[in-house]
């Protein structure tokens, strides 16, 4: 057998120095900003420059679920997640590593019957679009997953193509893949100031920690960060972060092909490729913060909620507890293109819960877009003014669908 002995592309030295100019920077080393610079060093504009104040992973992209799910109740995020299930698929063959990606399959539990017609409405959407979910009986449910306890359980819905992945070998498989293309990707560089050159018309000078960069254009790719780098050009961004806790188990034998769901709670439960049982659930709604310490209260709440869907689960050790901020906006949908007054300057930030799974086909379609190519409807439909001036193309509906 043939092994691949070249040297794997490396991220700047922590002493490099900024280069002066720059024809794209993004702001956050992210899965979006670097699924972006992939996407578009790859198709040959390669000066690029990523800027990330921390270690890569170190905001929301390294801190998910690894969900990837095409059960959404709107056409579009259906369509969309489609598209990312099917870059999720091949990643491991394009980019060179191995992301973990397992198909299980999703499984949404409903309590009552106003889940359940919500879960029925959201399939009939799915299947129109080619996704291939159907509804189940609670029995039919444990035969997918027998360690279900489903007392209370109405009804169930499942779509064995969804899938989980392992987060942080998906970020570095793209930062590899942009340095590869002739990106370069600068960690422990933090952008504190943007001075737009002529209203931004000739770009903007990017100040760093690490220097000052002139950039032609720049993408503000910080997750929960973004509302504080538009400020620093005078652009209020609505959406927020809102803490969201996680925690991982031992490794047990694989049993849990699906990643579970119950509507009424927000818990989420899914086993990893290797062996972890992970899982979340919603907490009361807390205040808008970047806290992201851990809590009692969710691992009680976890604890009791998984032992009580799961019986099976009483004596699992947790080993370990985090939290990471979810982006969140009103609508459930990005902010995404130019803030108006503010050219070469572009949003790709307010991915609340999804953004890991949006990251390879947003990755793809901004990408598209910035190399001269095809505009998505997307970068319309979810522009920034949709959120006071409604009017011009018509904006996203509600995505209501969000677990967590
Ligand atoms: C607990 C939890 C579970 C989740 N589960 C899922 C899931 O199952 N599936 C899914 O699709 N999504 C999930 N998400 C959401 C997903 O993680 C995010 O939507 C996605 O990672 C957002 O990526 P991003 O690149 O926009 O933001 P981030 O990953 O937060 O990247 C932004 C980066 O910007 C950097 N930055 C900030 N300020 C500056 C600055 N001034 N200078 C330089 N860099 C800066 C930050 O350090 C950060 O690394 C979950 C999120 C959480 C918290």
């Amino acid at each position: 057998m043939a092994f691949d002995t070249a040297p794997r592309p490396v991220l700047e030295p922590r002493d490099a120095p900024l280069p002066a100019r720059a024809d794209l920077v993004i702001i956050g080393g992210g899965v979006i900003g670097l699924a972006v610079a992939y996407n578009l060093a790859r198709r040959g504009h390669s000066d690029i420059v990523v800027l990330e104040k921390g270690y890569l992973a170190s905001g929301a992209s390294g801190r998910n679920g690894g969900g990837v799910r095409q059960q959404w109740a709107t056409e579009i995020n259906i369509r969309l997640m489609r598209e990312s299930v099917e870059l999720c698929r091949s990643f491991a063959h394009d980019l060179g590593i191995n992301v973990w990606f397992r198909q299980g399959g999703y499984l949404f539990l409903a309590r009552t019957p106003g889940e359940t017609a919500r879960l029925t409405k959201n399939l009939a959407l799915q299947n129109r679009c080619g996704v291939p979910t159907r509804m189940l009986s609670p029995a039919e449910a444990q035969v997918i997953v027998p360690e279900l306890d489903v007392t209370g359980i109405h009804a169930a819905c499942f779509n064995p193509s969804d899938g989980i992945l392992f987060p942080w070998p998906f970020l570095w498989g793209y930062a590899q893949g942009a340095i590869k293309y002739g990106a370069r990707v600068f960690t422990f560089a933090t952008v504190t100031g943007l001075e737009p050159d002529d209203g931004g018309r000739k770009g903007y000078s990017v100040v760093t920690s690490r220097g000052t960069i002139h950039a032609r254009r720049v993408l503000n790719a910080a997750g929960a960060w973004s509302p504080e780098l538009a400020r620093l050009i005078g652009v209020e961004l609505p959406n927020r972060p809102v803490r969201h806790e996680i925690c991982s188990s031992e490794p047990l034998k694989p049993f849990l092909g699906p990643m579970v769901s119950l509507l009424a709670t927000g818990l989420y439960v899914s086993q990893s490729m290797r062996g972890e049982i992970v899982g979340g659930v919603t907490l009361p709604r807390e205040a808008s913060t970047l806290d992201m310490g851990s809590s009692l209260k969710f691992l009680a709440t976890y604890s009791r909620q998984l032992c009580r869907l799961m019986p099976a689960l009483a004596d699992l050790k947790i080993l370990r507890q985090w939290a990471g901020p979810y982006d969140v906006t009103s609508d459930g949908n990005p902010i995404l293109g130019e803030p108006p007054g503010r050219p070469n300057f572009y949003l790709a930030c307010g991915f609340v819960g999804h953004g890991f799974m949006m990251a390879p086909v947003i990755g793809k379609l901004y990408a598209e877009w910035l190399a001269g190519g095809d505009r998505h409807e997307i970068f319309d439909r979810c522009r920034l003014d949709r959120f006071d001036a409604p009017g011009g193309v018509e904006p996203l509906a509600r995505e209501d669908f969000i677990i967590g």
